[in-house]
């Protein structure tokens, strides 16, 4: 389809829309688009914010971009005012996943494409398409990760030289955030088999999602979490973490700031724990170039951004946008369309190539973590 910005037409239609050219086609310029982003506390949803925004200003778009600082109601109020100011699609990264439903049902009502962008929204049928990474694979590969710097893996895949027991404690994401129970489920089944074995011990007991949980994805909870885990279950006693699998860079560190206010020091070569992660924030690229944070897992940014903008552009020329899965997004409501990205681990051997040379961090950025 043409890049133009277009109105008229499937869920894309927008009423306020003023035809223009000759050709009956509707064409258009520009409009407003509102892009709704949970929080500026991770560089990964400022990444993100920048990527749509320029992605849609280069078609010819406005766009109304919004943080929310985690905080619920100020998200559904910024998504009120930009239907209300009549923007001609919505890209939303919830907050609380649940919490959109009469946002939504206003957007439909105005006749407004709303695009669910990395975290689902759930409990509504006002969810036109979903653009995100293949999520239960991403915890199939913070799992993987754990694994290899347990040695327990090659990086190949293979099986590697040790053998354990190895003590580790898990942790998950919001349980508000659909994406915490795939990145959980993904991880789970991928370690369960080694749990099953006794080659992985969780000290703490807690292998329920519900135990693991961190709401809001908050650094200082999961550091407060882990310091109670060493308190309770390895303090004074002759047992050592050897390896945390965390779903999140930002809880990575939180996790390591832990261990290290308890003794642990150094580096994963010196036998510092194996602690895994997610967005290949800076901060945590630099852990990793010195080898204290052990992995972490790259979504591109960038083609996330791309293709909220293609599935945007689509609706705003009246089609559909291409889904690539149709089966594995229900929202309680229904099956949402999704685009699916993949996702890569990071290690230190491969920061070069993956986040380097790809131009998502510059060798400087890396250097200074910021
Ligand atoms: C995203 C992750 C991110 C987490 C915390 C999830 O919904 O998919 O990439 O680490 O939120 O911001």
């Amino acid at each position: 389809f043409t890049l133009a910005a277009c109105s008229g037409g499937g869920a894309g239609s927008s009423t306020d829309s003023s035809a223009s050219g000759d050709d009956g086609a509707m064409m258009e310029e520009g409009g407003t688009i509102g892009v709704a982003m949970p929080t500026q506390t991770s560089s990964r949803w400022i990444a993100d914010g920048d990527a749509v925004k320029a992605g849609l200003e280069a078609e010819g778009f406005e766009v109304d971009l919004q943080y929310a600082a985690d905080d619920i109601p100020t998200q559904s109020q910024q998504i009120d005012n930009m239907i209300t100011n009549g923007v001609k699609g919505l890209i939303i990264a919830a907050i609380d996943g649940t919490a959109l439903s009469s946002q939504l049902q206003a957007a439909a009502d105005a006749g407004i494409p709303v695009i669910s962008y990395d975290r689902l929204i759930r409990d509504s049928e006002n969810v036109d398409f979903y653009v995100t990474f293949d999520n239960y694979n991403v915890g199939v590969q913070q799992a993987t990760s754990l694994l290899v710097g347990l040695g327990l893996l090659n990086e190949d895949g293979s099986e590697g030289d040790a053998e354990g027991p190895f003590n580790v404690e898990l942790f998950a994401g919001s349980l508000d955030d659909n994406n915490a129970h795939f990145f959980w489920q993904g991880a789970i089944d991928t370690l369960q088999p080694y749990i099953d074995e006794g080659t992985l011990v969780v000290p703490s007991g807690q292998t329920d999602i519900e135990q693991a949980a961190t709401l809001r994805w908050q650094q200082e909870t999961a550091q407060k979490r882990m310091e109670d885990l060493l308190t309770g279950n390895y303090v004074g006693t002759d047992e050592k973490v050897d390896g945390v699998l965390s779903p999140y860079d930002g809880l990575s560190r939180g996790i390591i700031t832990a261990l290290q206010n308890n003794g642990y020091s150094g580096t994963v070569a010196d036998g510092f724990p194996v602690v895994t992660g997610q967005d290949a924030e800076i901060e945590s690229v630099k852990l990793i170039v010195d080898d204290v944070q052990f992995a972490t897992i790259f979504k591109d940014t960038r083609k996330l951004a791309d293709q909220a903008v293609v599935a945007a552009l689509a609706y705003l020329a009246g089609e559909e946008p291409e889904a690539n899965d149709t089966e594995t997004y229900d929202n309680g409501v229904k099956v949402v369309p999704s685009y699916l990205l993949e996702s890569d681990i990071v290690y230190s051997g491969n920061v070069q190539e993956l986040l380097i040379d790809s131009g998502y961090w510059t060798q400087e950025q890396v250097d200074k973590g910021v």
